[in-house]
Protein backbone atom coordinates (compact mmCIF):
# COMPACT_ATOMS: atom_id res chain seq x y z
CA UNK A 1 0.00 0.00 0.00
CA UNK A 2 0.98 3.42 -0.92
CA UNK A 3 -0.11 7.08 -0.43
CA UNK A 4 -0.98 9.12 -3.12
CA UNK A 5 -2.78 12.96 -3.47
CA UNK A 6 -5.83 13.38 -5.13
CA UNK A 7 -7.43 16.36 -5.69
CA UNK A 8 -10.97 16.17 -5.39
CA UNK A 9 -12.01 19.13 -7.11
CA UNK A 10 -10.35 17.51 -10.30
CA UNK A 11 -10.75 14.13 -9.58
CA UNK A 12 -15.16 13.82 -8.07
CA UNK A 13 -17.58 13.94 -10.57
CA UNK A 14 -18.53 17.18 -8.80
CA UNK A 15 -15.29 19.04 -8.75
CA UNK A 16 -15.73 19.92 -4.89
CA UNK A 17 -13.30 19.27 -2.81
CA UNK A 18 -9.21 19.65 -2.34
CA UNK A 19 -6.12 17.68 -2.36
CA UNK A 20 -6.51 14.45 0.05
CA UNK A 21 -4.19 12.13 0.90
CA UNK A 22 -5.85 8.47 0.01
CA UNK A 23 -4.55 5.13 1.10
CA UNK A 24 -3.90 2.76 -2.41
CA UNK A 25 -4.38 -0.89 -1.57
CA UNK A 26 -2.83 -3.32 -3.50
CA UNK A 27 -3.06 -7.04 -3.66
CA UNK A 28 -2.29 -8.96 -0.93
CA UNK A 29 -3.05 -5.94 1.46
CA UNK A 30 -4.59 -6.13 4.70
CA UNK A 31 -7.13 -3.95 4.20
CA UNK A 32 -7.09 -1.25 7.56
CA UNK A 33 -10.64 -1.32 9.16
CA UNK A 34 -10.30 3.17 9.85
CA UNK A 35 -11.00 4.22 6.38
CA UNK A 36 -13.57 4.85 4.39
CA UNK A 37 -13.23 3.28 0.75
CA UNK A 38 -13.78 5.13 -2.19
CA UNK A 39 -14.53 4.13 -6.03
CA UNK A 40 -14.85 6.77 -9.03
CA UNK A 41 -15.89 9.02 -6.80
CA UNK A 42 -19.32 9.51 -9.05
CA UNK A 43 -21.60 9.55 -6.15
CA UNK A 44 -19.78 11.15 -3.11
CA UNK A 45 -19.45 14.78 -1.93
CA UNK A 46 -16.07 15.46 0.12
CA UNK A 47 -16.35 17.81 2.78
CA UNK A 48 -13.32 19.81 4.03
CA UNK A 49 -12.33 17.18 6.85
CA UNK A 50 -13.24 13.94 5.33
CA UNK A 51 -12.37 10.71 7.51
CA UNK A 52 -9.40 8.80 6.40
CA UNK A 53 -10.19 7.44 2.60
CA UNK A 54 -8.47 4.48 1.08
CA UNK A 55 -8.78 3.04 -2.92
CA UNK A 56 -8.06 -0.34 -4.81
CA UNK A 57 -5.41 0.16 -7.11
CA UNK A 58 -5.11 -0.99 -10.30
CA UNK A 59 -4.22 -4.50 -9.27
CA UNK A 60 -7.98 -4.90 -8.68
CA UNK A 61 -8.46 -3.58 -12.86
CA UNK A 62 -8.93 -7.00 -14.25
CA UNK A 63 -11.54 -8.55 -16.23
CA UNK A 64 -11.01 -12.75 -16.98
CA UNK A 65 -13.30 -15.16 -18.38
CA UNK A 66 -12.96 -19.02 -16.12
CA UNK A 67 -15.73 -21.93 -15.72
CA UNK A 68 -18.60 -20.08 -17.48
CA UNK A 69 -18.00 -16.82 -15.26
CA UNK A 70 -16.73 -13.22 -15.92
CA UNK A 71 -14.64 -12.05 -12.88
CA UNK A 72 -14.21 -8.50 -12.84
CA UNK A 73 -12.08 -6.54 -10.07
CA UNK A 74 -13.58 -4.12 -7.99
CA UNK A 75 -11.70 -1.12 -9.30
CA UNK A 76 -12.70 -1.61 -13.24
CA UNK A 77 -14.40 1.24 -14.35
CA UNK A 78 -17.12 0.87 -15.99
CA UNK A 79 -16.75 2.01 -19.55
CA UNK A 80 -13.73 -0.66 -19.80
CA UNK A 81 -16.51 -3.32 -18.59
CA UNK A 82 -19.13 -2.35 -21.44
CA UNK A 83 -16.31 -2.25 -23.84
CA UNK A 84 -15.12 -5.49 -23.15
CA UNK A 85 -19.03 -6.77 -23.14
CA UNK A 86 -19.20 -5.38 -26.47
CA UNK A 87 -15.91 -6.89 -28.39
CA UNK A 88 -16.64 -10.31 -26.68
CA UNK A 89 -20.27 -10.25 -27.83
CA UNK A 90 -21.02 -10.83 -23.82
CA UNK A 91 -24.94 -9.86 -22.80
CA UNK A 92 -26.10 -7.60 -19.68
CA UNK A 93 -23.52 -4.91 -19.03
CA UNK A 94 -25.20 -2.24 -22.04
CA UNK A 95 -26.46 -0.43 -19.13
CA UNK A 96 -23.62 0.11 -17.73
CA UNK A 97 -22.55 3.03 -19.95
CA UNK A 98 -23.34 6.21 -19.13
CA UNK A 99 -23.10 5.61 -15.83
CA UNK A 100 -19.79 6.17 -14.22
CA UNK A 101 -17.43 4.55 -11.91
CA UNK A 102 -16.09 1.67 -10.98
CA UNK A 103 -17.33 -1.83 -10.53
CA UNK A 104 -16.86 -1.64 -6.30
CA UNK A 105 -19.01 1.21 -6.73
CA UNK A 106 -21.70 -0.06 -8.84
CA UNK A 107 -21.97 -2.84 -6.53
CA UNK A 108 -22.33 -1.18 -3.03
CA UNK A 109 -25.25 1.19 -4.97
CA UNK A 110 -26.87 -1.41 -6.63
CA UNK A 111 -26.07 1.18 -9.72
CA UNK A 112 -28.71 0.87 -12.30
CA UNK A 113 -30.88 2.05 -14.88
CA UNK A 114 -34.44 2.02 -14.63
CA UNK A 115 -35.51 -1.85 -14.63
CA UNK A 116 -31.66 -2.87 -15.15
CA UNK A 117 -29.74 -3.19 -11.81
CA UNK A 118 -25.87 -4.99 -11.28
CA UNK A 119 -27.77 -7.00 -8.71
CA UNK A 120 -29.73 -8.50 -11.71
CA UNK A 121 -26.64 -10.07 -13.20
CA UNK A 122 -24.34 -10.54 -10.62
CA UNK A 123 -23.73 -14.50 -9.49
CA UNK A 124 -21.39 -13.62 -6.44
CA UNK A 125 -19.19 -10.87 -4.64
CA UNK A 126 -15.74 -11.45 -3.40
CA UNK A 127 -15.74 -9.59 -0.12
CA UNK A 128 -12.29 -9.32 1.70
CA UNK A 129 -11.04 -12.71 0.43
CA UNK A 130 -14.25 -14.33 0.32
CA UNK A 131 -16.90 -15.44 -2.63
CA UNK A 132 -20.42 -14.67 -0.77
CA UNK A 133 -23.27 -15.56 -3.52
CA UNK A 134 -25.82 -12.30 -4.42
CA UNK A 135 -28.87 -14.45 -2.46
CA UNK A 136 -27.43 -13.88 0.66
CA UNK A 137 -26.78 -10.12 0.12
CA UNK A 138 -29.88 -7.65 1.52
CA UNK A 139 -29.84 -5.19 -1.57
CA UNK A 140 -32.48 -2.91 -3.28
CA UNK A 141 -33.18 0.17 -4.43
CA UNK A 142 -29.47 2.19 -4.82
CA UNK A 143 -28.20 0.09 -1.87
CA UNK A 144 -26.44 -3.21 -1.01
CA UNK A 145 -25.55 -4.09 3.00
CA UNK A 146 -22.02 -5.21 1.68
CA UNK A 147 -20.22 -6.66 4.72
CA UNK A 148 -16.84 -5.16 3.96
CA UNK A 149 -14.57 -4.25 0.45
CA UNK A 150 -15.48 -5.78 -2.78
CA UNK A 151 -12.72 -6.84 -4.26
CA UNK A 152 -14.17 -8.44 -7.48
CA UNK A 153 -17.45 -9.97 -8.42
CA UNK A 154 -18.98 -12.52 -10.90
CA UNK A 155 -21.27 -12.76 -13.55
CA UNK A 156 -22.68 -15.48 -15.75
CA UNK A 157 -21.07 -14.91 -19.24
CA UNK A 158 -24.45 -15.14 -21.58
CA UNK A 159 -23.70 -14.38 -25.13
CA UNK A 160 -25.63 -11.41 -26.89
CA UNK A 161 -24.61 -8.02 -26.68
CA UNK A 162 -27.20 -5.53 -27.34
CA UNK A 163 -26.12 -2.65 -29.68
CA UNK A 164 -29.95 -1.59 -29.62
CA UNK A 165 -30.33 -1.64 -25.97
CA UNK A 166 -27.13 0.18 -25.61
CA UNK A 167 -28.55 2.89 -28.20
CA UNK A 168 -31.58 3.22 -26.14
CA UNK A 169 -29.93 3.68 -22.55
CA UNK A 170 -27.72 6.33 -23.93
CA UNK A 171 -30.92 7.92 -25.94
CA UNK A 172 -32.23 7.93 -22.10
CA UNK A 173 -29.46 9.53 -20.47
CA UNK A 174 -29.47 12.74 -23.14
CA UNK A 175 -31.31 14.70 -21.33
CA UNK A 176 -29.01 14.79 -18.22
CA UNK A 177 -27.39 18.27 -17.43
CA UNK A 178 -23.73 18.37 -18.66
CA UNK A 179 -22.85 20.56 -15.88
CA UNK A 180 -20.52 18.02 -13.02
CA UNK A 181 -22.98 16.32 -11.02
CA UNK A 182 -22.79 13.55 -8.96
CA UNK A 183 -25.74 12.07 -10.88
CA UNK A 184 -29.61 12.10 -8.74
CA UNK A 185 -28.73 13.99 -5.60
CA UNK A 186 -31.86 11.81 -3.24
CA UNK A 187 -33.03 8.29 -3.98
CA UNK A 188 -36.54 8.63 -5.57
CA UNK A 189 -39.29 7.98 -2.70
CA UNK A 190 -41.63 5.47 -2.57
CA UNK A 191 -44.22 5.86 -5.34
CA UNK A 192 -42.60 9.31 -6.16
CA UNK A 193 -39.71 10.77 -7.51
CA UNK A 194 -37.25 13.28 -6.11
CA UNK A 195 -36.84 15.82 -8.38
CA UNK A 196 -40.81 15.93 -8.99
CA UNK A 197 -40.59 16.90 -4.76
CA UNK A 198 -38.01 19.51 -5.33
CA UNK A 199 -39.95 21.34 -8.41
CA UNK A 200 -43.06 21.48 -6.35
CA UNK A 201 -41.17 23.08 -3.53
CA UNK A 202 -39.92 25.86 -6.05
CA UNK A 203 -36.12 24.75 -6.27
CA UNK A 204 -35.40 23.55 -9.60
CA UNK A 205 -32.76 25.89 -11.06
CA UNK A 206 -32.41 27.35 -7.30
CA UNK A 207 -28.56 28.19 -7.04
CA UNK A 208 -26.03 29.09 -4.37
CA UNK A 209 -23.26 30.63 -5.32
CA UNK A 210 -22.10 28.35 -8.20
CA UNK A 211 -23.70 25.25 -6.68
CA UNK A 212 -27.80 25.09 -8.34
CA UNK A 213 -30.70 22.94 -8.27
CA UNK A 214 -30.38 21.96 -12.11
CA UNK A 215 -33.03 23.33 -14.18
CA UNK A 216 -33.26 20.66 -16.84
CA UNK A 217 -32.95 17.73 -13.96
CA UNK A 218 -34.31 18.94 -10.68
CA UNK A 219 -32.61 16.07 -8.51
CA UNK A 220 -29.31 16.66 -10.15
CA UNK A 221 -27.32 19.58 -8.23
CA UNK A 222 -24.65 20.66 -10.57
CA UNK A 223 -21.89 22.80 -10.17
CA UNK A 224 -21.89 25.87 -12.68
CA UNK A 225 -17.69 26.53 -11.92
CA UNK A 226 -17.09 27.63 -8.05
CA UNK A 227 -19.12 25.22 -6.23
CA UNK A 228 -18.29 24.81 -2.60
CA UNK A 229 -18.90 21.86 -0.35
CA UNK A 230 -21.07 24.45 1.92
CA UNK A 231 -23.05 25.48 -1.26
CA UNK A 232 -24.16 21.87 -1.88
CA UNK A 233 -24.54 21.02 2.01
CA UNK A 234 -26.62 24.07 1.72
CA UNK A 235 -29.25 23.28 -1.17
CA UNK A 236 -29.67 19.39 0.00
CA UNK A 237 -30.78 20.38 3.49
CA UNK A 238 -33.17 23.19 2.15
CA UNK A 239 -34.52 20.79 -0.11
CA UNK A 240 -34.91 18.26 2.61
CA UNK A 241 -36.63 20.60 4.96
CA UNK A 242 -38.80 22.35 1.86
CA UNK A 243 -40.23 18.67 1.36
CA UNK A 244 -40.49 17.24 4.46
CA UNK A 245 -42.87 21.02 5.68
CA UNK A 246 -45.08 20.61 2.21
CA UNK A 247 -45.36 16.75 2.24
CA UNK A 248 -44.21 15.49 5.37
CA UNK A 249 -41.95 13.17 3.15
CA UNK A 250 -38.24 12.65 4.88
CA UNK A 251 -35.97 12.26 1.25
CA UNK A 252 -32.86 9.91 1.81
CA UNK A 253 -29.84 11.34 -0.02
CA UNK A 254 -28.39 8.96 -2.64
CA UNK A 255 -24.97 11.06 -2.73
CA UNK A 256 -22.91 10.10 -0.09
CA UNK A 257 -21.16 12.75 1.91
CA UNK A 258 -17.84 12.45 3.32
C1 LIG B 1 -23.68 12.18 -14.51
C2 LIG B 1 -23.97 11.02 -13.59
C3 LIG B 1 -25.04 10.19 -13.83
C4 LIG B 1 -25.33 9.13 -12.97
N1 LIG B 1 -26.40 8.31 -13.24
C5 LIG B 1 -26.66 7.25 -12.44
C6 LIG B 1 -27.75 6.36 -12.73
O1 LIG B 1 -28.48 6.51 -13.70
N2 LIG B 1 -27.94 5.31 -11.90
C7 LIG B 1 -27.16 5.07 -10.81
O2 LIG B 1 -27.37 4.09 -10.11
N3 LIG B 1 -26.13 5.91 -10.50
C8 LIG B 1 -25.87 6.98 -11.29
N4 LIG B 1 -24.83 7.83 -10.99
C9 LIG B 1 -24.04 7.58 -9.76
C10 LIG B 1 -22.78 6.71 -9.98
O3 LIG B 1 -22.54 6.53 -11.36
C11 LIG B 1 -22.92 5.35 -9.32
O4 LIG B 1 -23.31 5.43 -7.96
C12 LIG B 1 -21.59 4.57 -9.39
O5 LIG B 1 -21.84 3.23 -9.10
C13 LIG B 1 -20.55 5.15 -8.44
O6 LIG B 1 -19.33 4.44 -8.60
P1 LIG B 1 -17.96 5.01 -8.05
O7 LIG B 1 -16.92 4.00 -8.33
O8 LIG B 1 -17.73 6.37 -8.57
O9 LIG B 1 -18.24 5.03 -6.48
P2 LIG B 1 -17.96 6.17 -5.40
O10 LIG B 1 -18.80 7.37 -5.74
O11 LIG B 1 -16.51 6.39 -5.24
O12 LIG B 1 -18.53 5.49 -4.08
C14 LIG B 1 -19.91 5.23 -3.94
C15 LIG B 1 -20.11 4.26 -2.77
O13 LIG B 1 -19.60 2.99 -3.13
C16 LIG B 1 -18.74 2.51 -2.12
N5 LIG B 1 -17.70 1.68 -2.76
C17 LIG B 1 -16.92 2.01 -3.82
N6 LIG B 1 -16.12 0.97 -4.14
C18 LIG B 1 -16.41 -0.02 -3.29
C19 LIG B 1 -15.91 -1.36 -3.10
N7 LIG B 1 -14.94 -1.87 -3.88
N8 LIG B 1 -16.41 -2.10 -2.09
C20 LIG B 1 -17.38 -1.61 -1.27
N9 LIG B 1 -17.90 -0.37 -1.39
C21 LIG B 1 -17.43 0.41 -2.39
C22 LIG B 1 -18.17 3.75 -1.47
O14 LIG B 1 -17.75 3.46 -0.14
C23 LIG B 1 -19.39 4.67 -1.49
O15 LIG B 1 -20.23 4.39 -0.40
C24 LIG B 1 -24.51 8.89 -11.83
C25 LIG B 1 -23.42 9.74 -11.59
C26 LIG B 1 -23.14 10.80 -12.44
C27 LIG B 1 -21.96 11.68 -12.15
Amino acid sequence: MFLKTIDFSKYSSIKVGQPTEVLMIEKGDILPNDRYLIGGANNLLVSPTPPPLMMLSKDFAYIKEQDGFLEIGAAMPTGRIVSYAKKHDIAGFEFCSKLPGTLGGMLAMNAGVKEYEIFNILHSIEIEGKWINKEVIAHGYRFAKLSGVATAARFESTKGFSQDLLDTLINLRSNQPHDPSAGSAFKNPKDDYAGRLIEEVGLKGFRKGDMQWSDIHSNFLVNLGGGTFEDAKHLLDLAKDKIFKKFHISIQEEIKIL
